[in-house]
């Protein structure tokens, strides 16, 4: 037989099947992860398919080949449908399938870094009566002690037995020599942090929404198709739809995958699963350590665990028989890779389940635009669950225009209304969220006389004051981009004028004035600066969900998921903060931030209030999430999008160019921008289907010390313009050692 190899090497040049001979006694597969020799060197790689010996392909001789060298695991690393969906992959996105296959592995697995965990266990070998032994042992309590221990007949882990009978290895040697008892290994799995603390716990009884929508989706499931918009407002209890759906997929003895934005932020997510599903549960995400992820890679893989809990790469879980995938506030950016090879989560959920038959769930409830447009082409069937759990009712927000603020002489950054709710709030024993999406203290340091900004010395950007708060330190300046920092100049560096200001505020900020306003409460705050820890997520809402602190306060962290029953107010303290951004998406991005906030207050019997602090209360964008209406706000956003021809009616790519010297970048950008214009020009099919094409500086001109061009095309996604496409991807190839090519399409930001 002859085994076709992709090797482990990303290269154009060996971009293609190698063949080699297995040997006789190999056992082989296709998916199976070999070793075998490259030139001089001995490589990994992926067995793609295996012929018989009379299917050779033409001009290589039998005698030439050279066998595999040996295989790496008793399995096929890749599955099949696994194999199909690489090689899809790696066509969509112009890189080797060398490249894809890697997608579908846990990064340890590969480097080969990562052992099996294997313990020692003992057990009462067959016909042997415990007691009977243990009491002629009466010069060795030891022995005597662990015959009792392993009187039950089952195996026992020696690392337990040890910590009832000290050092007990020499005692269970002499035990296994006597024909007592058996010793052996057993691999152990290395199971994520809380695994162990499940609760058992079994659904409720349904509500009538919930019941509803099971009920439109269920018959597609049990034929293993459909594909299905879930469009149901905060707190309408998705998840147990989730749970129910899961339930029925593990009935028909078929695995599901439920990927949620970032799994440090829903801690609550995986409880409920594990509290349901047991062991049956996996989880899958980047805050495991190397091993956790291998062993629950593997215990997906060999069929111990079909419910895969898991962030974005969670996608490519080696379930064999697939039955369901949930994508949880599907409309969320993290589901686009930000690294190459570029996917989309949903995208790939669609190929899985389609190809492997199996039905897809996008869930939210503010769903993307993309997805909403296609639930009305017909892609997607649309499943609504328009109440609340219970006929709780849906917050009631209020609108507060922070330029009567101003005028009224309140320079806080909280309204009077929101200090009187909170005084209410806090008042009442319940709890309250406050939310602004900006990090740091100030977010902004001017000169008075002269205007100049402190901006980063490697990045086109302006640096953040960061101050814990209540402390009389100056704190320092920091670049969101690269992470530099200086210390927070006190005259102009520019003019040398004394009248620096600080301007902006960020979550530091909020918790310091929270604190002057109300002394005794106790606070606790969730950005990027206090959840760098692997457990700090947890920590820190685990203090507010068991209410030793009152108010939360976060940036678009808390606006996601969280359940929190106690809280019945919530403040956005600057809801136009995102209106401002430099992307045709700042709208949607905006509506949904808000309308998924204000959806974490009054989640149980209490209802919940909503103040929405803005300088823009007339913006059609914060009225829509203000009434929740998401219908209203996706027509309107619609047909803006239409009108000035923006996804999802064109499509955005664009060649971005980066180099130390910006006259390289710009050189480039005008050779790159020259070629695809010849391109469009000469192929005038092409002509009608490309609506701009600009070369210019990147929004943010420089990142780390970078000078940043780029050539930007608007598009229409349509046959004629994949040449066009391809053309680009291609380039990114012209990447030199002082100029690096990214080729983007739709990118999820574009900076
Ligand atoms: P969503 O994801 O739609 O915002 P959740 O799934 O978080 O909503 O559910 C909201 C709350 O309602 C949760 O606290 C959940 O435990 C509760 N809940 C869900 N379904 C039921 C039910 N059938 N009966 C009682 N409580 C429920
Ligand atoms: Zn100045
Ligand atoms: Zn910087």
């Amino acid at each position: 037989m002859i085994a076709q190899v992709i090797v482990d090497v990303v290269h154009t040049n060996v971009d293609k099947p190698f063949s080699y001979l297995v040997p006789q006694e190999m056992n082989v597969a296709v998916g199976m992860r070999v070793s075998v020799p490259l030139g001089r060197r001995q490589v990994d790689g992926y067995i793609v398919q295996l012929l018989l010996d009379d299917q050779l392909p033409v001009g290589l001789p039998l005698e030439k080949m050279r066998p595999l060298t040996k295989v790496l695991d008793e399995y096929s690393a890749i599955l099949p449908a696994m194999l199909e969906l690489a090689k899809e992959i790696a066509e969509d996105a112009h890189c080797p399938l060398a490249e894809t296959l890697r997608l579908m592995l846990p990064p340890a697995m590969r480097s080969g870094r990562i052992q099996r965990q294997m313990d020692k266990y003992a057990e009462l070998a067959d016909g042997v009566n415990a007691e009977e032994e243990a009491q002629k042992q009466k010069r060795a309590p030891k022995r005597a002690m662990l015959l009792r221990l392993l009187a039950d007949g089952k195996p026992h882990a020696v690392s337990d037995l040890s910590q009832i009978v000290a050092n007990p290895r020499d005692a269970l040697k002499v035990l296994d020599e006597a024909g007592l008892i058996k010793l052996s290994k057993q691999e152990v799995f290395r199971a994520p942090d809380g695994a162990e603390n499940e609760v058992r716990s079994t659904a409720p009884k349904l509500t009538y929404g919930q019941k509803e929508a099971l009920g439109a989706m269920i018959p597609s499931l049990k034929e293993g198709k459909g594909a299905f918009l879930l469009h149901g407002v905060t707190g309408s209890g998705k998840t147990e739809v989730y749970l129910d759906m899961v339930r029925e997929t593990l009935a028909m003895g078929r695995g599901s995958i439920i990927l949620v934005p970032e799994i440090a932020l829903t801690p609550q997510m995986i409880r409920w699963f594990r509290n349901r599903f047991g062991p049956e549960t996996a989880v899958l995400h980047s805050r495991l350590t190397d091993g956790q992820r291998y062993d629950e890679w593997r215990r997906i893989r060999l069929g111990y665990a079909r419910v895969v809990v898991g962030a974005r790469s969670a996608i490519f879980a080696p379930i064999e028989k697939l039955g369901l995938i949930v994508i949880d506030e599907e409309h969320e950016q993290t589901y686009l890779s930000d690294k190459h090879p570029r996917y989309d989560a949903r995208h790939i959920a669609m190929s899985r389940t389609m190809r492997e038959g199996g039905t897809l769930v996008l869930s939210s409830a503010t769903p993307s635009i993309l997805s909403f447009a296609m639930a009305r082409r017909g892609d997607y069937t649309l499943v609504e669950m328009p109440d609340r759990v219970n006929e709780r009712p849906l917050p009631e927000v209020t609108i507060v225009d922070m330029r009567h603020e101003l005028e009224a002489g309140n320079r806080s950054i909280f309204s009077i209304l929101l200090i009187q709710k909170l005084k209410e709030c806090m008042d009442r024993g319940e709890q309250a969220m406050l939310f602004l999406n900006r990090r740091g203290f100030n977010t902004f340091i001017s000169c008075r006389s002269c205007g100049y900004v402190v901006k980063c010395e490697q990045c086109d950007l302006s640096l953040t004051l960061h101050r814990e708060p209540g402390k009389n330190d100056p704190g320092k300046l920091r670049c969101h981009m690269c992470g530099a920092e200086k210390a927070p100049p006190t005259i102009c560096p520019e003019c040398g004028s004394k009248y620096i200001r600080f301007f902006g505020s960020g979550t530091q900020r909020v918790e310091e004035e929270m604190h002057k306003l109300f002394p005794s409460v106790k606070t606790v705050r969730m950005d990027i600066d206090t959840t760098r820890g692997r457990d700090a997520h947890a920590k820190l809402l685990g203090e507010f969900g068991e209410g030793r602190a009152q108010v939360l306060i976060g940036t678009q962290m808390i606006a996601k998921g969280l359940d929190f029953p106690r809280v019945t107010l919530v403040g956005v303290i600057a809801a136009d903060m995102t209106l401002n951004l430099p992307d045709y998406r700042a709208q949607e991005r905006t509506f949904q931030l808000i309308t998924q906030v204000a959806g974490r207050a009054g989640r149980a019997d209490s209802s919940g209030e909503v103040i929405v602090q803005t300088y823009k209360p007339d913006n059609p964008c914060i009225l829509a999430a203000a009434d929740q209406d998401y219908r209203a706000f996706f027509e309107m956003e619609f047909s803006r999008r239409r009108a000035g021809l923006y996804p999802p009616f064109t499509m955005l790519a664009r060649m971005l160019v980066e180099s130390e010297r910006e006259v390289d970048a710009k050189e480039m950008a005008e050779r790159l921008y020259e070629t695809i214009q010849t391109f469009i020009l000469s192929h005038p099919a092409q002509k009608k289907r490309v609506l701009l094409v600009r070369m210019d500086e990147a929004p943010v001109k420089r990142i780390r010390g970078q000078h940043r061009y780029h050539v930007l095309l608007k598009l229409f996604d349509h046959a004629d313009t994949a040449p066009l496409l391809r053309l680009m991807s291609e380039m990114s190839n012209l990447s030199n050692d002082h100029c690096k090519i990214y080729c983007e399409v739709n990118p999820a930001t574009m900076m």
